[in-house]
Order: C-alpha cells, then structure tokens, then sequence
C-alpha cells in the first residue's frame, strides 16, 4: 500500500514508534528509525526491517530535544530517500510527581520532547509534503490529550498541546493532499508504563502484578493492555487513501478510558 514512500517515526527504537515502524515497512514503505538505545540492538532492528520486509531503512540518532537536530533529520530524511511522506511524531517520556515537587527541568524535558518536537518536526517536513501534495502526519498522543491524570500536570499538559496542534496542521494544510491526526492511547504495556508498574511495586510492597491490575482498573473500562501493534495498525489506517478525508481528529484506542 505504501511502497515508495518514506515513513519517519520519531523513538522507534522501543514499544510504540517500534511496532509502528514495523507495520508501515509491512506496507512496504522506507523508514527512518529514531530514538535512543543500545547501537548493536538498534543496527540488528535496522537490519532486521530491511530483511523482513524487503525495504530500505535508515536510522537517525536526532534526540528530539534538539530543535536543530529534529530539522537536521528531517532534511537527512528527504536527501537519502527522495521525499518524507508520513511523519510518526511518537517520541515521549513521563515523570510522576504533584505539582509542588515536579522538578521544572522534568518539566521543561516533557514540554520538548512530547510536544515541542512534533511542531519542529512538521514545520521542517511540511514544505515538502505541500510541495508533492501528498503527506500524513500522526502524533502519538494519550488519552491524557484529552482528560487528566493527577501527578502527569507536564505530560497532560503536553499531550492536550499535541491535540491543539493536530487541529491547527491539519487546518493549514486541508487543500494539499496532507492530513494530520492524533491517535489517543490508554494504557499500553511498554517500557514507559513498566516503570510506572514497577515504581508503584515498590512503593506499595505489593507484586508487579496487583499493581498492573490495579493501574488498569483505575482507568480503563477494558482490563487489558491495548497492544503496540494495534496503534501500528491505527497509523497505517490514518495513512491509507480510504482515510484521506480523516483530517484533524483525535482517535480513541483506549479500552473505554474516555467514554466514562
Ligand atoms: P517507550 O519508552 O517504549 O518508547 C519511547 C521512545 O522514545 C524510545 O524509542 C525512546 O528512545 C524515544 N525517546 C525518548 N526520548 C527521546 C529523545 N529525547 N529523542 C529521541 N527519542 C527519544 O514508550 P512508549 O510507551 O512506546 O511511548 C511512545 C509514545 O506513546 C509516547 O509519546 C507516549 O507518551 C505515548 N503513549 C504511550 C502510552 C502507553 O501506555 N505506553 C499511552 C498513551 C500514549
């Protein structure tokens, strides 16, 4: 569906941006990787992509605090594969913590890397994807784009931000062949919620696995992890032509979190 086109998404060397990746190089697309990690295992996940499934990928190690860096990828990105056509902004990292204790660099760290990225990377990509007039932007954003949690005041705050800006691109851009959407995930079992699992364990001195029960159970109607796969799914959804209408949404892959 998507060969010849180049797929960019943002941490996909971990959960999310991983399966993400892996499901627009089943489509058929390029990808360029990013993210942070172990050089060995992001070459064999590099690697692996091009074998499996028959594509080109490349990798580029652009930390997505960097303003210059992000337009660096981007422009790296158009030379080595001809175009940038479908933009994962998916990069993200949490800190749990009441207002009052939240360390203003964890807080200036969420605002950069969850939010302030994805204006970097899409204001650096958009003159090509006008130029072709043909592009898809997703921006992994949460459910906590659209209601709160308490303890996450920068990463709700981010992830509303994400939504805002979805709206606005995919205003800007609703008469050049480029749509852009936000996809809203509850709960999904990837390292960035282990830590959470891991560090309410030791907290409470009960196993792992009350406390993923518990997490779940406070906020999902569905008591299950949705699967990284399954937003893969989503994007590849968001970037196909039946959905080239879709423009400016926020989809709910959540178990029911926000239907409450
Ligand atoms: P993860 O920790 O598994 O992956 C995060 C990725 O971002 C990794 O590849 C990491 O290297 C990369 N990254 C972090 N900081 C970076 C930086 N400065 N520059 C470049 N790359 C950086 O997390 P995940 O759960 O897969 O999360 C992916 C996205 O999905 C995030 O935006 C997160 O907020 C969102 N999300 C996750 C869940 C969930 O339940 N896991 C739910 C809703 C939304």
């Amino acid at each position: 569906m998507l060969k010849g086109k180049t797929a960019l998404v943002t941490g996909s060397t971990s959960g999310i941006g991983l399966a993400t990746a892996r499901a627009f190089a089943a489509e058929g697309a390029n990808i360029m990787l990013n993210g942070f990690g172990d050089k060995g295992a992001i070459e064999t996940i590099r690697s692996g992509l091009e074998k499996e499934f028959g594509i080109k990928a490349k990798y580029s190690p652009a930390d997505m605090s960097k303003p210059t860096e992000i337009a660096e990828m981007v422009a790296t990105t158009e030379k080595e594969f001809g175009s940038l056509d479908v933009l994962v902004n998916n990069a993200g990292i949490q800190f749990v913590a009441n207002i009052e204790d939240f360390p203003v660099e964890r807080w200036d760290a969420i605002i950069a890397i969850n939010l302030s990225s994805a204006f970097h990377s899409i204001r650096a990509a958009m003159p090509g994807m006008k130029k072709r007039q043909w592009g898809r932007i997703i921006n992994i954003a949460s459910a906590h784009g659209l209601v709160a949690s308490a303890q996450k005041v920068a990463y709700v705050a981010a992830k509303h931000g994400i939504v805002g800006l979805t709206k606005v691109v995919a205003v800007e851009a609703a008469n050049n062949g480029v749509t852009c959407n936000a996809i809203c995930p509850g709960w999904v079992l990837t390292p960035l919620v282990q830590k959470q699992i891991d560090d309410r364990a030791k907290a409470s001195g009960k196993p792992a696995r009350d406390e993923e029960i518990k997490l779940l159970s406070e906020k999902q109607p569905m008591h299950q992890f949705t699967k990284p796969e399954n937003i893969g799914a989503l994007a590849v959804f968001l970037s196909s032509d039946a959905a080239a209408s879709i423009t400016g949404s926020a989809y709910s892959i959540d178990g029911g979190w926000v239907a409450q």
